[in-house]
């Protein structure tokens, strides 16, 4: 990549780190990223979809296959600890998932075909909204607007601490975890706290439930049958000494390699918190958030990023198992051939979503070439 255009990248990512959106709110991001796509020639930029999506389409007019490349628009409602002069500059919020560093490596791949249109096809780079709350994808797709994409191929990254800097791993089949924040809420009855039997107190049955459902997913391989149950809160009652409870709340994240086995690890827990909350003469209600289904690369699609990292000598391992953590990049999975590589962020960078993680810079024109490679590999057969 030429020095110029790396540092106009590097640039643009420090502009959209100072200020992150969250989820669903990333109307200054998709009109900044808007403008910029405007500014890289592409033959059409759509905005708008599902939420603040934004695309641009690049036709070669020749016929062919559809490529999409995708990165995310959202930050995190998290307060960021940086000293950087480009830290955010939104109380609360901040670019902690790398997305930042995502955009700026697509709109490298925007400058690039603005000079030069795909060999035939169409490209569309995509920059979907609210990945960090599993509903973005869904959206996009769902929106009308998607019809004039319709991806036949879309590749992804997602930047990776842990792993060496700019080094790839990628794997085929399962890539990322189903999972899913379940809320139980317990209903009973409120008494004064000298006559309990007065009332119905849902503490026995949060009691139960507490280490019942954080040992019905033990984790373990991650293989078809993993299942990981994780509880991430639970409150009873008011904080006072008056009042016998009335109602608790208990949320667990739910994960699971494969759909299936999420579909069954649902009934595992609904039935186990159902006869809790029956035997105790509560009423319970069950709500899902943050849903994620499994994501998985097909091998076609993986195939041709590994190639792309040969060409360009990027150092790229397979590797046998899946992520834990969940991505919504599962859903362009419907209807086209996808494949989402790990590019590393370096073996001791703070981890994603935490505080003080920054995107590594140095990251943004191995990214771009990996894709444009891949954009030329998968429009050439
Ligand atoms: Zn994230
Ligand atoms: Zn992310």
């Amino acid at each position: 990549m030429k020095p110029e255009l790396q540092s106009w990248l590097t640039e643009k990512r420090h502009e959209l780190h100072q200020v992150p959106e969250v989820s669903g709110e990333e109307r200054g991001t998709a009109a900044s990223i808007s403008n910029l796509l405007q500014a890289c020639g592409p033959d059409s930029v759509l905005t708008g979809i599902g939420g603040h999506g934004v695309a641009a389409i690049y036709d070669s007019g020749s016929p062919g296959p559809t490529v999409a490349i995708r990165c995310e628009l959202d930050g995190l409602p998290i307060q960021e600890i940086s000293s950087a002069r480009y830290a955010s500059q939104y109380p609360g919020k901040g670019h902690l998932c790398g997305h930042d560093g995502h955009m700026a490596m697509v709109l490298g791949v925007a400058f690039v075909l603005g000079n030069q249109r795909p060999a035939r096809g169409r490209v569309v780079l995509i920059f979907q909204p609210a990945e960090e709350t599993g509903q973005g994808a869904m959206a996009f797709r769902a929106d009308p607007k998607f019809t004039q994409i319709a991806p036949d191929y879309v590749f992804s990254l997602h930047n990776l601490p842990g792993l060496e800097l700019g080094a790839v791993e990628l794997c085929s089949g399962p890539a990322n975890c189903a999972s899913r924040g379940m809320r139980i809420a317990l209903t009973g009855k409120t008494s004064h706290a000298a006559a309990p039997q007065d009332g119905v107190s849902p503490a026995g049955a949060l009691a139960e439930l507490l280490p019942a459902l954080a040992t019905l997913g033990q984790g373990g391989a991650l293989d078809a049958d993993y299942a990981l149950t994780t509880v991430t809160h639970a409150w009873l009652g008011e904080a006072t000494f008056g009042v016998a409870p009335g109602l608790a709340e208990l949320w667990v994240t739910l994960r699971t390699v494969s759909d299936t086995r999420m579909t069954e690890l649902i009934q595992e827990a609904e039935q186990r918190v159902t006869a809790s909350a029956h035997a105790q003469g509560l009423s319970v209600e069950i709500t899902y958030d943050d849903v994620f289904e499994a994501c998985r690369n097909s091998d076609e699609a993986v195939q041709i990023l590994t190639e792309a990292c040969r060409i360009r000598d990027v150092p790229c391992r397979l590797v046998p198992t899946p992520q834990r953590f969940s991505e919504d990049f599962g859903q362009f999975g419907k209807g086209a051939k996808t494949a989402m590589f790990w590019l590393g962020a370096g073996r001791d960078h703070p981890q994603l979503h935490n505080p003080d993680y920054d995107f590594p810079d140095a990251l943004i024109p191995i990214g771009t070439e990996i894709f444009l490679t891949a954009i030329e590999e998968t429009l050439k057969t």
